[in-house]
């Protein structure tokens, strides 16, 4: 089959045709298999072909798929809110659906801006955020992410959100390390808070765990504790970008809650419709809606299919397939086995430099000497050619980082689906001991050559 019509993100690259999945595995039109060994870009989180998610898209489908959200609520619609109000810490209790993960952080920066636009304030405008970060692809959320190559193209449509430098403890932008950290990086943002002016800024934007951008760059302890103390103090909003860490990634339900960061709106997506259907929220707090509801009753956004009925559907039923089974809680006990096999691994490839993340959201990062953290030349593409060696051995892998923005060292997510089970971890693990193998032996022979 040759879908030569289709505009691929590499026009000279071929691609699979896939055919079906089952749970971990997809298979393609040739009858390859592949272990999904990245949910896709981490949105698979259940898994393909699970029946519940499917019966209950059906059963929605017979009802009605689609109304007009100014027309209409829906059953779906409000049990969805009902639930993630439940599932959220804290004062979260208002739902914004929306359909990707880019809408719900454009949405975000929205509500932050008319929060204050409510209460009178209309300088409160900019929204900062940090180097090394991912937020979406439109024009605003690619506004506010860190990520060169992305941005590149853009840069006179583009606002300067990205300020703080990101919390990077494998290579500290202040050389602080792990245990006598002062926390230099968190603290940044008071000092730009006061260069830019508060009056100035809206809110600040981050992810809990830095995905595309920085491969699961991990915060330590009481990084967002200080974050949450400076935003405070200046009056400034905090939003959590938990499009990837979300719904259980990291084996809380929320990212957040690994550091009790209580944001005032979080950006949902990605794990929330697990690639069965296209939905994202915003989740906004109680007294961040309060001037809202007082004033122009409600958030001045939306999008055609926002909050239909059949994508509610079917994420309800993802909610309720994750409580069913246990899964976030299980997401850390798998997260810790994997991140054992992948020690083992680095012991015979040191080219893993680091080894990082939560739960089922591991990034590995590559390096050409691990004493020295030395970078690969760009023009060996490594994180290019470890990702295709992989998917040739049946193993799918997320490129992040610097293979993509250049401003660190290559890397990549792995984060299987979190129905994963431990024989599909060792899986798993041998299907990248054998392309981690490959690489070596293809450096080898090129440099003969
Ligand atoms: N925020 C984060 C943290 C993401 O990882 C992504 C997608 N990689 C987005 C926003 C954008 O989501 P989408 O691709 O669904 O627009």
């Amino acid at each position: 089959m040759d879908p030569s019509y289709l505009i691929k993100p590499l026009l000279d690259e071929t691609y699979p045709v896939i055919d079906y999945g089952k749970g971990v595995y997809l298979f393609d039109m040739d009858g390859n298999d592949y272990l999904d060994g990245s949910s896709g870009a981490i949105t698979a989180n259940i898994g393909h072909g699970t029946k519940e998610i499917i019966q209950a898209a059906a059963q929605q489908a017979e009802k009605v798929s689609f109304v007009y959200r100014s027309q209409f609520t829906s059953e779906a619609a409000e049990k969805l809110a009902l639930k993630l109000a439940e599932l959220a810490k804290g004062e979260l209790n208002w739902s914004f659906f929306v359909n990707s993960g880019s809408e719900a952080t454009e949405t975000a920066m929205k509500i932050a801006i008319q929060y204050w636009q409510e209460q009178g304030v209309f300088t409160k405008t900019k929204i900062l955020s940090r180097w090394i970060s991912y937020h979406g692809i439109t024009l605003g959320a690619l506004s506010m992410s860190g990520h060169k190559g992305r941005r590149a193209r853009f840069m006179p449509l583009l606002e300067d959100c990205p300020v703080l430098p990101p919390p990077y403890c494998y290579r500290c932008p202040y050389d602080e390390i792990e245990g006598s950290c002062q926390y230099s990086c968190a603290h940044e943002l008071d000092l730009l808070i006061k260069r830019i002016g508060p009056e100035h800024i809206a809110a600040f934007i981050a992810e809990p765990i830095v995905g595309a951008a920085g491969a699961a760059l991990t915060p330590p302890k009481d990084y967002y504790k200080i974050i949450k103390e400076i935003c405070k103090k200046h009056g400034v909003l905090f939003i959590a970008d938990e499009v990837m860490t979300g719904f259980g990634r990291t084996g809380k339900m929320f990212a957040a809650e690994h550091w009790d960061a209580a944001p005032d709106i979080v950006a949902l997506g990605k794990g929330m419709g697990a690639g069965y259907t296209a939905i994202a929220a915003a989740l906004v707090s109680d007294s961040v809606m309060e001037p809202i509801l007082k004033g122009s009753k409600s958030i001045m956004s939306g999008h055609t299919l926002s909050a239909n009925p059949q994508s509610c559907a079917v994420s309800l039923a993802v909610l309720d397939y994750l409580e069913k089974n246990d899964l976030v809680k299980q997401a850390e006990k798998k997260g810790i086995y994997l991140i054992n096999l992948l020690r083992k691994l680095q012991i015979s490839f040191p080219f893993i430099g680091d080894i990082r993340g939560k739960g089922l959201m591991i990034g590995l990062e590559f390096v050409q000497d691990p004493t020295k953290k030395t970078v690969f030349p760009r023009e060996m593409l490594f994180t290019q050619r470890l990702i295709s060696t992989a998917q040739k051995n049946g193993l799918l892998l997320y490129p992040a980082g610097a293979g993509e923005d250049g401003i660190h060292g290559d890397a990549i997510i792995i984060a299987p689906p979190l129905t994963i089970t431990e024989p599909e971890m060792d899986d798993l693990g041998k299907r990248l001991e054998k392309t981690f193998q490959m690489m070596i032996t293809d450096s080898s022979s090129t440099k003969e050559e």
